[in-house]
Order: C-alpha cells, then sequence, then structure tokens
C-alpha cells in the first residue's frame, strides 16, 4: 500500500521539488491532490503526468480536469481528502494557515514548509495537532536539521539551537547601498532557488525571524535558546546544543529535496540514489559570521514580534508580506519594508492569539495599516 500525499501548491518551489522527490519513491508515495493559486497550464500538466484527481485551482476560471475545485476552498478540501495521509503544505503566506489547521485537526500528517501558519498562529496549530491526533514535521532545512539531531532524546536535554542563515544577497552590503537594492538585486540569491516572497525575505531576514518563531513553537524552546549565525555556504543548516555541552549538527549541500524526504519519511530514512553524496573538501572551506541586525532591522523586529506573542506575530508576519509584495511590484523602496512593518507595529495593540478569529482580525488589520501606509 503507498502513502496518498496531498501537495498544496505544487507548482511554486517546493511543491515542484515535492513532485520530484515523490516521483523518484512512487513505490512507497502517491499524489492523491494538487492544488495551486493561478498557474492554471502547470497544475493540469502536474495532474496528467501524476494521474491525480483531485486538483484544486485557488484564483481559476473553468478548463480544470474533472472532479476539480475552483476557489479557496479547495485547500481544506485537498487538506482533509480520506485518502490523503500526508499534506505537504507549500502555499506561500498566510493563505496556507486555515489547511495547515483543518489537516491537522483531519489526524494528518503535515509535511510543513509554510512557515507563516505557525508564525501567525504557532499555539492554535499545536492545539488543532494535539486535539486531531495530526502531527505536525517541518520541511524547512534549518528544523528539519534541528529534528534530525534531535530524534531520540528527550526534550529535556535540548540547551539552544543555532539556526544558520546564508546571509542572502546582500550579506557584503553596506548600510547606504541597501536602501537602494533592487528587485533584481534581492532576487540573485547566492545559495537557494526559491520562490520571490521567501527569496526576498533571506534578503532582508525576515526569513529567518518567521524561522526562530517557527523554531520557538516546533521545539518549545524560549527566545533565548535559538539563535541564528550567519554561514554564505549553506552547507551546516543548524546546530543543536545539549545540556552537557555537546552540540550536533546536519549538513549538506543546499537542497530542498533531502528536507521534503525527511518530512515525508520521518523518524525513517530511506535511499535516495539522485541525491548528490556529501564530500568535505568539495564543500570547501565554512565560516561564521554574526548577523548585522542593525543593517537588517526586520530581522530583530521579527524575533522580537515573536518574543511579545499574542497577535504580534500574526501582524509581523502580515505588514511584511504586504510590504513584500509592494516591494516586488516598484512601489516601495527595499530599506522602506522594515519601516512599514515597523509602523503597523508601533500602531498595534497586541491581544492574546486565542482563537482563529482574532488571528485573522489582526492580519486583516495590519494588511490594511500597511497598504495604506506603502501607498
Ligand atoms: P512559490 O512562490 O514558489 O510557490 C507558492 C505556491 O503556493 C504556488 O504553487 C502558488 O500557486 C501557491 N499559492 C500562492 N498564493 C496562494 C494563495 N493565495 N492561495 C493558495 N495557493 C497559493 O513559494 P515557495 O518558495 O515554494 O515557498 C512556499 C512556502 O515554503 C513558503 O512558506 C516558504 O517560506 C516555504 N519555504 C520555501 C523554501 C524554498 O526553498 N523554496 C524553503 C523553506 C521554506
Ligand atoms: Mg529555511
Amino acid at each position: 500500500m503507498t502513502t496518498g500525499v496531498a501537495i498544496l501548491g505544487s507548482t511554486g518551489s517546493i511543491g515542484t521539488s515535492t513532485i520530484r522527490v515523490i516521483q523518484r519513491q512512487s513505490h512507497r508515495f502517491r499524489v492523491v491532490a494538487l492544488t495551486a493559486f493561478g498557474s492554471e497550464e502547470l497544475l493540469r500538466e502536474q495532474a496528467t503526468m501524476l494521474g491525480v484527481d483531485f486538483v484544486g485551482l485557488v484564483d481559476g476560471g473553468g478548463g480544470v480536469p474533472t472532479g476539480s475545485c475552483v476557489g479557496r476552498g479547495c485547500l481544506v478540501e485537498a487538506a482533509t481528502r480520506a485518502d490523503a495521509d500526508i499534506v505537504v503544505n507549500a502555499v506561500v503566506g498566510a493563505a496556507g494557515l486555515e489547511a495547515t489547521i483543518a489537516a491537522l485537526r483531519a489526524g494528518k500528517r503535515v509535511a510543513l514548509a509554510n512557515k507563516e501558519s505557525l508564525v501567525m498562529a504557532g499555539e492554535i496549530v499545536l492545539e488543532a495537532a494535539r486535539s486531531g491526533g495530526g502531527r505536525l514535521v517541518p520541511v524547512d532545512s534549518e528544523h528539519s536539521a534541528v529534528l534530525q539531531c534531535i530524534h531520540g532524546r528527550p526534550e529535556v536535554e535540548v540547551r539552544k539551537l543555532i539556526l544558520t542563515a546564508s546571509g542572502g544577497p546582500f550579506r557584503e552590503w553596506p548600510r547606504e547601498r541597501l536602501a537602494e537594492a533592487t528587485v533584481e538585486h534581492a532576487l540573485r540569491h547566492p545559495t537557494w532557488q526559491m520562490g520571490p516572497k521567501i527569496t526576498v525575505d533571506s534578503a532582508t531576514l525576515a526569513n529567518k525571524a518567521l524561522e526562530v518563531i517557527e523554531a520557538h513553537h516546533l521545539f518549545g524552546l524560549g527566545y533565548d535558546a535559538i539563535e541564528v549565525v550567519v554561514h554564505p555556504q549553506s552547507i551546516v543548516h543548524a546546530f543543536t546544543e545539549f545540556v552537557d555541552g555537546s552540540v550536533l549538527a546536519q549538513v549538506g549541500y543546499p537542497s530542498m529535496e533531502l528536507p521534503i524526504l525527511y518530512a515525508l519519511t520521518y523518524p525513517e530514512r530511506i535511499d535516495d540514489d539522485e541525491v548528490r553524496r556529501f564530500d568535505p573538501i568539495e564543500a570547501g572551506p565554512l565560516t561564521f559570521e554574526r548577523v548585522r541586525s542593525e543593517d537588517f532591522p526586520t530581522f530583530a523586529l521579527g524575533v522580537d514580534a515573536g518574543r511579545a506573542g499574542g497577535t504580534a506575530p500574526a501582524v509581523f508576519n502580515a505588514a511584511n508580506e504586504v510590504a513584500v509584495s509592494r516591494f516586488l511590484e516598484g512601489r516601495l523602496a527595499f530599506g522602506r519594508i522594515p519601516m512599514t512593518i515597523e509602523g503597523v507595529l508601533g500602531r498595534h495593540t497586541i491581544v492574546p492569539a486565542s482563537d482563529m478569529e482574532t488571528v485573522m482580525e489582526a492580519d486583516r488589520w495590519a494588511r490594511s495599516e500597511a497598504e495604506a501606509s506603502c501607498s
């Protein structure tokens, strides 16, 4: 019997990598549902190639194969199908949250690339897993690295995590130049091929702040126990320090295929012949630097929002999403991304993120505030 996998966001960077991984493991997995926002043609090609019955197009207008679904509801429908044992959530942004919760409530394993789910509503997501019997397994490479390091160890033995950051395309840029960085510069990531939103998040270091919050929820550690170090080669994905001072790291060439496969098979490991075998000499010298938080203020804004808790991380996330999309449209300067987020957070009154309505209201409020300050 093969395991059924629903892939939400199948046309994106993580989605297409997931399909490649599953095609190599077809004796173990079969794709049962695919969803995308608007790339109808690619979605249809994927559905035909994989022989998938359920195809969901969020922003679609007809012409999709039979058995399909159109509109936002497709995500939850795909995520809760009886034949889906695993849901790979590779949607970008807040749009992925509802499906993460629905899948966990329905008892599914969620291979989570959509870190925004945990950032916006960490406690609600964890509660959905507890009450529904679902299991959250990270796809993000740093969190996959931590999971691999702590496997088999009790939580009390873990003292600290050090997540690595490539530093993005502007790692060596002086502060004066950063304010004027263009979209083209920001999209030229040195080590990872990813969708546009996370690529810009890597350039501002917002991505690493989102990942600190994600790690806090996934591994139950306080913010003082989660550090970040810049590592331009992206070979070491994370360090885990234990109470006796021992430190384990997970290493490998930058590719999302390994963390995707691990999220599908965890805690097992299975053969993958196509993975590039590691050679430490070829990987070359590995270097580490401190984060230039004074020049990349979005990082501290995000971590502070995580520490503040309640609705603050959802507001940070929403303001960041709006600022990044305005930047990508050429309507906001790179240097104004953190200013926009800081302004919105400064005007927000934090309340406990006790239910989805509160979180979604904070998300809506932050989006309209950010829109207003961008225009
Ligand atoms: P992407 O932009 O390449 O793909 C996004 C996918 O989501 C597409 O299939 C798109 O159709 C779909 N989508 C977009 N907006 C949607 C909406 N409103 N409703 C429903 N579907 C929508 O993004 P990506 O780089 O694959 O990233 C996806 C997620 O994975 C993000 O949360 C990102 O932070 C995370 N992630 C990505 C990488 C990577 O290497 N790309 C690594 C770690 C984590
Ligand atoms: Mg990551």
